[in-house]
């Protein structure tokens, strides 16, 4: 088979595919070779094309070990299939490099470059040369990225239409996937999350500020978003309070944020600790007592309200964390106790010594929450406002729903998040690839040879996509994309586009079905760039027997 098969390059830096084991091999040269590579590239291309767009199917996937995933997410369904040809590798780093920079849009870009791809080969088929096709598409590409941003909508010119629009586009994002009945609802969360974090100046999110967290039970609906941190824990003790809020007078919660043990240090003694009496016994008891107190003393000294420790600590600590009500919460990670820190702005504290008041965490509340019936208990650390990072904790009946609800989530946070980054707008529903083929088109009637054959081959590419989503919600493709044609040449409806959803309009401005620009131009350059790349490949051995 091919998952021996490695990708190499000439020395003149040109890709080809070796396979080891030479037995029963025969070469695969020139167009032939290339004929299969397309081959490949469709057959990876058809499976996640019923995907595309708010009719999208979604797919049931399962793993080996009997894991099963539903998934719309094409970047998902991808990387899930267990491919062994190179080439569809390649579609999956695709989706996968369009999901790292964008999140969003990792089907559409694989349905592109598998277009281009079949376009191509129909170029070589009429005696052009692959590198002279890649030439010609790379222009096409420069072409319609400058054409696609002078239609673009700038929708951050007014700010308070802004978080609306940013609103809208997070529920376009969300139309295909399987939270898509309460897309309202996840759509104002990843708005939300975003707002509460992103940093105006730099017009920019970071990411890191922003928890997924997912927890089995409860409906969708039950999903919220939790201006703070929320751990999977409780109060080290029952009978300690359920819900902390500032001590009288005060504004704010304290926290002790603590990455030292909660134990008295060993006594200092050279010699090895000799316990014969119950004199000698009490004595040391009283010691690690009295220690404990210090300690104790020391964190209510600072004003804390609450202890978050890094470690835990034995019954009589907690007995005595307790009695002095200081609420505490034991084995907190490493990496939550600084988002906890993040977030209530307080410092990680390695010493009982090094505690101060300057470097304890604010916060709003702490609670435990409870779920229902269930004895399951999180507990939740606060903001009322301004709080510096944000939890979106989804909910949903079994786990194969709430990870793809968090991925849908993912993929609108993304969309958001571009939008703060550049706020132009196109639109969606194939309208942005219909505008750029007419113009495409336009441009290869002014051409001669082989600009106008690669332009055209091009733009009937870019149409694949009002096509298929054409197609994907039960509509002739071809008389859809006629008409949308017509729409946009005659009517001048440059925001024509497929009504996937039946609304009864082609307008999908009104529709208000957006796609951000930076997200539409990366799927542009990446599809054309992996084209390019596969249209060098020249050279491959391939087995025996037919893989494809
Ligand atoms: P991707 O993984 O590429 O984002 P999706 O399955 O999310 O794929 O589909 C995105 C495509 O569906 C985009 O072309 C988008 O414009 C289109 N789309 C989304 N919602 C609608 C809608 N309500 N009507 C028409 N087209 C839509």
């Amino acid at each position: 088979d091919m998952s021996n098969a490695i990708m190499a390059q000439d020395e003149m830096g040109r890709p080809f595919v070796i396979v080891r084991d030479q037995g029963n091999k025969k070469r695969e040269h020139g167009i032939e070779a290339k004929k299969s590579h397309v081959l490949a590239a469709r057959s990876v291309a058809s499976i996640i094309k019923t995907s595309l767009g708010p009719r999208g199917l979604d797919k049931i996937l399962i793993s080996p070990d009997g894991e099963i995933t539903i998934t719309n997410d094409g970047a998902t369904i991808l990387s899930q299939m267990e491919l062994n040809n190179e080439i569809a590798k390649l579609l999956v780093q695709l989706s996968r490099a369009q999901d790292d920079e964008i999140g969003d849009g990792t089907t559409g870009v694989v349905v592109l470059a598998s277009a281009l791809l079949d376009q191509a080969l129909e170029l070589i088929d009429k005696g052009i040369h692959p590198i002279k096709i890649a030439n010609g598409f790379d222009e096409a590409a420069k072409l319609c990225v400058a054409h696609l941003e002078s239609t673009t909508d700038d929708v951050g010119n007014d700010e308070t239409l802004f978080t609306q629009h940013l609103f809208k586009a997070a529920r376009t994002s969300l139309g295909s996937k399987i939270v898509s009945k309460n897309h309202d609802k996840f759509a104002q969360m990843a708005v939300d999350a975003v707002t509460a974090v992103m940093d105006k100046d730099r017009k920019d999110v970071d990411f890191d500020l922003i928890k997924l967290q997912g927890r089995v039970g409860g409906s969708l609906l039950d999903s919220t978003l939790i201006n703070g941190v929320i751990l999977d824990k409780d109060f080290s003790h029952p009978q300690m309070p359920k819900m902390v809020l500032p001590k009288e007078g005060a504004k704010d919660v304290k926290l002790a944020i603590l990455t030292c043990p909660f134990e008295p240090p060993k006594p200092k003694t050279k010699h090895k600790l000799d316990i014969s009496t119950v004199e000698e016994y009490n004595r040391l008891q009283s010691y690690e007592q009295d220690k404990f107190k210090e300690m104790i003393d020391d964190v209510k000294k600072s004003g804390a309200d609450v202890v978050i420790c890094q470690w835990g600590f034995d019954d009589e600590a907690n007995h005595l964390l307790l009695q002095n009500e200081l609420p505490a919460v034991r084995w907190v990670g490493g990496q939550e106790l600084e988002q906890i820190a993040i977030s209530t702005n307080g410092r990680i504290v390695p010493r009982f010594g090094d505690l101060s008041a300057d470097k304890l965490g604010s916060c709003s509340k702490i609670y435990e929450m409870e779920f229902g019936t269930t004895k399951d208990r999180m507990l939740v650390i606060e903001q009322d406002t301004g709080s510096k990072t944000v939890t979106c904790f989804i909910r949903g009946s079994n786990k194969m729903i709430v990870d793809e609800a968090q991925r849908a989530l993912h993929d609108s946070l993304c969309v958001v998040r571009n939008l703060v980054r550049d706020s132009r707008v196109v639109y969606g529903g194939g309208a942005a690839e219909i505008t750029m083929s007419l113009a495409l088109s336009e441009e290869a009637d002014k051409q001669s040879g082989l600009g106008q054959y690669a332009f055209n081959a091009f733009a009937a590419a870019l149409d694949t996509i009002p096509m298929t989503l054409a197609e994907n919600s039960g509509l002739d493709p071809i008389e859809t994309l006629t008409n949308l044609k017509s729409k946009q040449i005659n009517e001048k409806i440059s925001t024509a586009g497929v009504d996937c959803l039946g609304k009864g309009t082609i307008d999908m401005k009104e529709l208000f079905v957006v796609d951000p620009y930076i997200g539409k131009k990366q799927q542009i350059l990446l599809a054309t760039q992996l084209c390019r790349m596969i249209l060098k490949i020249d050279n491959v051995i391939i087995s025996g027997k037919d893989e494809y």
